[in-house]
């Protein structure tokens, strides 16, 4: 069993006699076999938290187990945990063989035979047996990526770490690289967590995707509760693209007043409310386009951008001096300028607590 537990797990800086918390108070627990993200903006504490995981960086706080076993004063190569850089890392010079077998001699006694048929096994995964011979300065970026995998998965690790491993490729290969690691992945059943800042590919690769902020972990749960359910306002406007569109409001009673309309709640939502202050949410795929002003959360809303996304479009519109963005389908002809009716279903919005942004409804 290879059940990855990260329990309090801190760490601090020192910037200069400042103290930095990069990581705060993190924990987890990551199942054996299952796939993590942990996906968050720019210095969030990703990096810092994988290395922790691989033994690169101390721990400040906090413990690390794997397997039931505590890891924090393991050097990494006694881990057995195999880590794949943004850089590829691969030496120079080394033939593919050679830098797959480099891992293999460090962190393993095999014969060479047995070396050799791993070595065969992991390069048949990765489609990089024609490779073997070459040196990394003659393969493409994507080929050294494959090589670079296929050099965790030789090792046959407990647990694959992953540091935005598919961020130098370009668009299309990084899309068809997503599918394959996810594959083999499943096939391989090794624990892997994976960091991105790419919110699209946390939400189509993770069992479950951990979202940082500052050091602080903000929900950990499948895309989809993520994405219908998010913990707070931060979780809401990283997850989805286009963002959630937020408005201020004041809820009167069973209202919401905006500075450009009023949203009449339903008994069952206002009742769940008790602060005044609030946020209203709702994502751009959630908003409809109407004909007539028949509902209560219809507006008139004039078009001011339309931007095509292939098939569908980015409208981006207002209501009064409110500006928000709705996603609408490509048979829908909109042209700047236009007045239309939007529909905000109650069904669809989420509200949170100004002060604090967590997430009420
Ligand atoms: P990115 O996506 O840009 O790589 P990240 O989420 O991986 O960011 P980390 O690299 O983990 O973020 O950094 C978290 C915080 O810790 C940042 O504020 C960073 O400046 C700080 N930090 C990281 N390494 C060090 C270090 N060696 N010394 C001081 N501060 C550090």
């Amino acid at each position: 069993m290879a059940e990855l537990i990260l329990d309090g797990v801190t760490k601090y800086f020192d910037d200069d006699g400042e103290r930095i918390v990069a990581v705060d108070d993190a924990s987890i627990d990551i199942a054996d076999g299952e796939f993590l993200v942990l996906v968050g903006p720019s210095g969030c504490g990703k990096s810092t938290t994988l290395r922790m995981v691989a033994g690169l960086e101390t721990i400040s706080e906090g413990e690390i187990s794997l397997g039931g076993r505590r890891i924090n004063d393991q050097k990494p190569q006694q881990r057995d945990i195999a880590m794949v850089f943004q850089s590829y890392a691969l030496y120079p010079h080394m033939t593919v063989r050679e830098n797959m077998r480099f891992g293999l001699e460090e962190s393993t006694d095999l014969s060479d035979e047995e070396m050799d048929s791993r070595v065969e096994e992991s390069t048949s995964m990765m489609g990089i047996h024609d490779l073997l011979d070459r040196y990394p300065r003659e393969l493409s970026g994507g080929q050294q990526q494959r090589v670079a995998l296929g050099r965790a998965i030789v090792r046959d690790p407990a647990v694959f770490l992953m540091d935005e491993p598919l961020s130098n490729l370009d668009a299309k290969l990084r899309s068809s690289m997503r599918t394959e690691l996810q594959r083999i992945q499943e096939e391989l059943g090794v624990t892997t967590v994976y960091v991105t800042h790419d919110q699209t590919e946390a939400m189509t690769m993770g069992d479950r995707i951990a979202i940082l902020d500052g050091g602080v972990l903000q929900q950990v749960a499948t895309p989809l509760e993520c994405y219908h359910r998010p913990r707070n306002q931060f979780v809401a406007s990283f997850i989805g693209e286009p963002s959630m569109n937020f408005f201020d409001v004041r809820r009167e009673g069973d209202r919401l007043v905006a500075e450009d309309f009023e949203y009449p709640l339903s008994a069952e939502i206002a009742g769940k409310l008790e602060a005044e202050a609030l946020t209203l949410g709702v994502r751009p795929e959630d908003i409809e386009l109407v004909e007539g002003e028949a509902g209560d959360h219809d507006y008139a809303a004039e078009v001011l951008v339309v931007e095509p996304m292939g098939n569908e479009n980015s409208v981006h519109l207002r209501i009064g001096e409110t500006r928000f963005i709705a996603t609408v389908g490509g048979m829908r002809q909109v042209a700047q300028g236009e007045a239309v009716t939007v529909r905000l279903p109650e069904d669809a919005i989420h509200l949170f607590d100004r002060e604090t942004g967590e997430a009420l409804h």
